[in-house]
Order: C-alpha cells, then structure tokens, then sequence
C-alpha cells in the first residue's frame, strides 16, 4: 500500500506549512483538499450557481476541472481553475467561508472523494484537510491533529494574508474563522474531529520546524 500521512485540524494551526515542509522532506505528494472545496466555491461564484442549489453543486463538483502546476524548483504551486490562475482569490477569507458552505453538503463531499483518494500515489501522500484521517484515507499510517488557539490561528492567518499582499482586520478575521469553525464541527457529513487514532498537536507554543522534525521523526521510525 502507498504510504499515507494525514494532517487535519481547524484553519491557521499551521497544517500547510507543516504539509508542504513534510511532503518536500520525504519526497511525497500533496493533497490540500481544502483546496478542492475552495475552488468549487469559486466556480459556483463564476458560474452564477447559488451556494445552496445542492444539486448543481454537486454536478459542478463531479466536472470541477482543476490542476495544480509545481514550478521549476519545486518552491510554489500555481492553482488552475478552467486553466486560468486563482491564487490569490484562493486564499481570501470569503473563499475560505463559501468552501465550508459547499463543503457542508453530502453529496458534494461524496463527488470529491474519489479524486482525493486519487492523489495516493508512489512514493506517498501527506494529506491536508478537515476528514483526512477520519474519511477520506481511514486507513493511513499516521494522522496528526493539529490545533491552536483560537487568538494564535488568527494571528498566523493574518500574517500569512499580509504576507500575499491581501488586506486583513484581525478581530474581523478571528470573528470569522470562530464561525467556520462551528460550521465545520457542527455539519452533519464528516465533522471536524479528531480521528480516533489521531495523535493531537497543539502547536500554540511551538514552532513549525519543530511541529515539522516531530512528525518526520515519526514517520521515519
Ligand atoms: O483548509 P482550508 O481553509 O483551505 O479549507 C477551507 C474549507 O474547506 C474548510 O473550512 C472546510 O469547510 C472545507 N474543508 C473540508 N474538508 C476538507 C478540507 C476543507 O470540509 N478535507
């Protein structure tokens, strides 16, 4: 079997960082399923279909037409959308809140998983998400669940968003990632959680190399 790591947790605990650092380490791929439910809300946006017609999002999931082009050393990844670059719409925190309406519905989960699980190939697979370890990849080797809190994530996100550029107000952007939060604990359909064997990190008062040489070392056992 392909090897699998899994990272879930609440947005801002550090996952894409720790993801992308750990994936470089070991030579594996990369799933940001987060990703996946950010860029269908931004079809659904350019295609004029209402974030609650179930149904057409379900269809726009299925045909979602998305790839994700590494550049020459390896450093940064160009996201496309029906061919056309979408990084930084990608990243607004209007984005992030569209993703967690669409990703609130079954059947669009259910639309996704497939193409998720295609993402398992050699040599292996860090993947990054909310229901890594509990749906999508049940079986794989190691699941982290990484936290912070509420004041830390906020803080990390706004940073990173300054870092892209992107205007933020941090007490704006606490508000709102407490509400995406709530929404993606309290859905019906593959809510936020722990697995049961998921060791949790609560990296509040640690650093990313740190987070990053702990899970290497695990998974080099
Ligand atoms: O991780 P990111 O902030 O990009 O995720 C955006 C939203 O997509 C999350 O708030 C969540 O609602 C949804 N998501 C999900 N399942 C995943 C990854 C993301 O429901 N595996």
């Amino acid at each position: 079997a392909i090897p699998v790591l899994t990272i879930d947790g609440p947005g801002g605990a550090g996952k894409g960082t720790v993801c992308m650092r750990v994936a470089a380490a070991m030579g594996w791929h990369l799933l940001d399923s987060g990703a996946l439910y950010r860029l269908l809300g931004l079809a659904a946006r350019q295609h004029g279909v209402e974030l609650t017609d179930e149904e057409a999002l379900a269809r726009l999931a299925a045909g979602l037409d998305v790839d994700f082009e590494v550049n020459r050393d390896a450093t940064a990844v160009t996201t496309l959308l029906e061919g056309a670059p979408v990084d930084q719409l990608l990243r607004t925190e209007q984005t992030g809140s569209d993703a967690s309406q669409v990703a609130a519905i079954p059947a669009v989960r259910e639309a996704l998983l497939e193409r998720q699980r295609g993402f398992a190939k050699a040599p292996g697979l860090v993947a990054d998400g909310r229901d890594m370890g509990t749906v999508v990849f049940p079986e794989a080797d190691l699941k982290i669940f990484l936290t912070a809190s509420a004041e830390e994530r906020a803080r990390r996100r706004y940073m990173q968003l300054k870092e892209q550029g992107l205007s933020a107000n941090l007490s704006a952007l606490q508000d709102e990632m407490e509400a995406r939060d709530r929404r993606d604990r309290e859905r019906s359909v593959a809510p936020l959680k722990p697995a049961e064997d998921a060791w949790e990190v609560d990296t509040t008062d640690l650093d990313i190399v740190g987070v990053v040489d702990m899970i290497l070392e695990r998974l080099r056992d």
